[in-house]
């Protein structure tokens, strides 16, 4: 299943992460996960993937990016430092995998053991777990459920 994020967690991240930016960052991580929960063709409740977005979308005005606009280059960087600033990065960087034709290839895998986020890098965007070792987990649990029914 996948894993909660919690203070120790996050503070790999972000200094002094506060219980509320714990709790934002786990609604975040939650939202993202039935995305990519989505993008592997996973079975999702009724209006999960709905909320999801909605929720994204809400929390997407608390953490603006602003463009800045060089010469050279031009980049959308967060508008608040700390967590707010982290979290708009996040969603900056599942928009610019978006931008690139990316974003359905960041999947969950399948795995029942595993459900680690990964991300596809097979030709047809088929894949369907982290790990050669997960597929032949999967490969393997899935055989004995067939010799079990049979
Ligand atoms: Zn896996």
């Amino acid at each position: 299943m996948l894993s909660f994020v919690n203070a120790e967690s996050l503070d790999g991240w972000l200094d002094g992460a506060t219980p509320s930016d714990v709790a934002a960052a786990t609604e975040l991580r939650a939202s993202l996960a039935v995305l990519l929960r989505a993008h592997s063709g996973c079975a999702l409740d009724a209006g999960a993937v709905g909320a999801a977005e909605a929720h994204l979308r809400q929390v997407a005005t608390r953490y603006p990016l602003i463009p800045v606009v060089g010469a050279d280059a031009c980049a959308l960087v967060p508008a608040h430092d700390g967590a707010f600033g982290l979290f708009a990065r996040v969603l900056g960087a599942v928009t610019d995998l978006a931008y690139r034709g990316a974003w359905a290839r960041a999947k969950v895998c399948k795995n029942d053991t595993c459900h680690t986020g990964f991300f596809d890098k097979t030709r047809n965007t088929s894949g369907l777990y982290c790990s050669p070792a997960c597929s032949s987990q999967a490969s393997m649990r899935a055989y004995r459920n067939r010799r079990k029914a049979a």
